[in-house]
């Protein structure tokens, strides 16, 4: 296919290069030039450059992808100037990966569809491991019909491609997913804290935990007790992974969405709270389970 690629990013660039890899040509275009010719200079298959959204579409693609930071960037990249929508977009698939707000992303499809674009909210999972080995999921909000003809696009970048609904469906998915993650890192943090604190090996808790009811990806899979697993961040000093911040804005979604919808979060709110607390005390670029360094001695 004929692709367009907007926001080459931590996340961005790798879901593109496996593009490439599967034979489709792209069309890229992201703010930071450096970005662009890391992707097109690096001669993997076939892309090329735009200067602007809207010359994306001028290049004459059957659908564009957008991985952008926030509802900010997505809006005004669709719905700006030399916006995505400025273009003639007749029939052109847009889809947009990145994390924002549902309402935003419904916002957003129904410009798309008064232009006679078909759109796709599809957030994904898996982080930056996960777009470098084509393994993310994809939580796919729009047209059942559209979600089928696209599957095996997003198949090129991930391993998982779940239907969540109507437009918006996806962020849904993802926001009530990150916010469960991001009170559980929390509660993971406070529990190896306390029985670190009382006099337990933080191994040898880690296995109990991990065998017994309080198990979760957070304390399985992600400890944030440094030396109980390895290749995880809390063992390598609390860098790469997911920043604190990209979570404090995970949970900012979360916590707007449920005031919106008049539905009480309360361990959402408050696990948002916490972030922003240690956000503020400039940690916001560390690993997200960095957050139990609130909870330990100095
Ligand atoms: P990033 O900041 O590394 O990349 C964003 C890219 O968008 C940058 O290259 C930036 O220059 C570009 N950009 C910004 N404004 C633009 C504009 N107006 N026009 C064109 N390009 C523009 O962010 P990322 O880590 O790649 O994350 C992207 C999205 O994916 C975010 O919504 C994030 O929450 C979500 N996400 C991230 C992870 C992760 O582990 N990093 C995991 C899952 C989901």
């Amino acid at each position: 296919m004929k692709l367009g690629f907007i926001g080459l990013g931590n996340m961005g660039a790798p879901m593109a290069r496996n593009l490439l890899k599967a034979g489709h040509d792209l069309t890229v275009f992201d703010v930071v030039q450096a970005n662009v010719d890391a992707l097109v200079k690096a001669g993997e298959g076939h892309a090329q450059s735009a200067s602007t959204p809207a010359a994306v579409l001028e290049s004459g693609v059957d659908a564009v992808i957008t991985m952008l930071p926030a509802a900010q960037h997505v809006k005004s990249v669709y719905l700006g100037e030399q916006g995505i929508l400025s273009a003639n977009v007749v029939g052109v698939v847009l889809i947009d990966s990145s994390t924002i707000d549902p309402m935003s992303a419904r916002d957003v499809a129904k410009a798309a569809a008064q232009k006679g674009a078909l759109m796709l909210d599809a957030p994904v999972s898996g982080g930056t491991g996960g777009a470098e080995a084509g393994t993310l999921t994809f939580m796919v909000g729009g047209e059942e019909a559209l979600y089928e003809r696209m599957k095996s696009l997003l198949a090129c970048m991930g391993k998982n491609i779940v239907y969540c609904g109507g437009a918006g469906n996806g962020q849904v998915a993802k926001v009530a997913n990150n916010m469960l993650l991001g009170i559980s890192m929390i509660g993971t943090a406070e529990a190896m804290s306390l029985g670190v604190s009382l006099g337990m090996d933080p191994k040898v808790l880690a296995g109990i935990i991990n065998t017994s009811s309080g198990c979760c990806w957070s304390s399985d899979t992600y400890n944030p007790y440094p030396g109980v697993l390895e290749n995880v961040p809390a063992s390598r000093g609390y860098t790469g992974g997911f920043g604190a911040d990209l979570m404090l804005k995970d949970l900012g979604l979360a916590t707007e969405a449920a005031k919106l919808a008049k539905q009480p979060v309360p361990l959402g709110s408050l696990a948002q709270q916490i972030y922003q607390t240690f956000s503020l005390q400039g940690s916001g670029s560390l690993d997200f389970s960095a957050v139990i360094k609130l909870f330990t001695k100095k």
